[in-house]
């Protein structure tokens, strides 16, 4: 199970600053992260039409035969996922990203929401259509559900008080076509690690996960939210407080 996140300045498919596109960095992460373990495999982007993606079960080498055979935008946000199956059994379905409210808004999901069974019973109640047994999904129409009541449509806001209301362990990264500018991550008691770069910025469940682009990175504490831009990143605690993150050096030589 490993997490990526990715998103350069400039959010148009045909931004040419950047010799990689969001899906090349993505799947290069996971392969980085292949260590950890998995049994499918997914991507997103945002597009010129908004939200694209991607899911397959088995290795990696499935997604990226079923990119090839249709291929994705040249685009400068993606996240991508590598799943360790433990709500709904390794399918294409049941893979992430859970795209959702009508294709607006791609999920991600490390960990167990504890409390699924309540949300989904609550999110059925408000007329919303399941398409897999994962209980990502759940958390992926939970934000949608606050997103859309929110006046302002502030994703990161979305995402805190979503939070509030998950249980378990979770690192949560979503983006929504609202807002190609930006991926928005959070996380309890689950791995993720900033890496930052120039005009571009990065997430990972460790550092391999974007080791091939940049060498310095910033821990972030648990029960904390982050929204990476291609200009930088901001930290918040769960009530909205603005949090500092610790940067670091990675000293490891990628190549080797
Ligand atoms: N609980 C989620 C699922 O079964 C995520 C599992 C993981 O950490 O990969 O889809």
């Amino acid at each position: 199970c490993g997490i990526v996140g990715y998103v350069a300045l400039g959010t148009t498919p045909d931004n040419k600053k950047f010799d990689h596109t969001a899906y090349d960095v993505v799947l290069e992460g996971l392969r980085r992260q292949e260590y950890r373990g998995y049994d499918s495999a997914g991507v997103a982007v945002i597009g010129d039409n908004g939200i694209e993606f991607r899911k397959k079960a088995g290795k990696l080498v499935n997604l990226a035969e079923a990119v090839e055979a249709s291929p994705l935008s040249e685009s400068s946000i993606g996240i991508g996922h590598t799943r360790w199956a433990t709500h709904g059994g390794p399918t294409d379905a049941n893979a992430h990203p859970h795209v959702v409210d009508g294709g607006k808004l791609a999920v991600v999901h490390n960990g167990i929401i504890e409390n699924f069974a309540e949300l989904r019973s609550e999110l059925l109640d408000e007329g919303v259509q399941f398409l897999s047994e994962t209980d990502t999904e759940v958390a992926a129409n939970l934000i949608a559900s606050i997103y859309n009541k929110l006046e302002n449509k502030d994703l990161t806001e979305a995402i805190r008080l979503a939070s509030n209301r998950l249980e378990g362990a979770f690192t949560i990264l979503a983006i929504h076509e609202d807002h190609p500018d930006r991926v928005v991550a959070t996380r309890r008691n689950s791995p993720l690690v900033i890496g930052l770069g120039e005009n571009e910025n990065f997430l990972g469940s460790d550092v391999s996960g974007f080791i091939d682009y940049t060498k310095e990175a910033v821990e972030m504490g648990q029960d904390q939210i982050v929204t990476i831009t291609g200009e930088g990143y901001e930290i918040i605690d769960f009530d909205g407080n603005s949090a500092e993150g610790k940067p670091f050096h990675i000293e490891w030589d990628a190549t080797a």
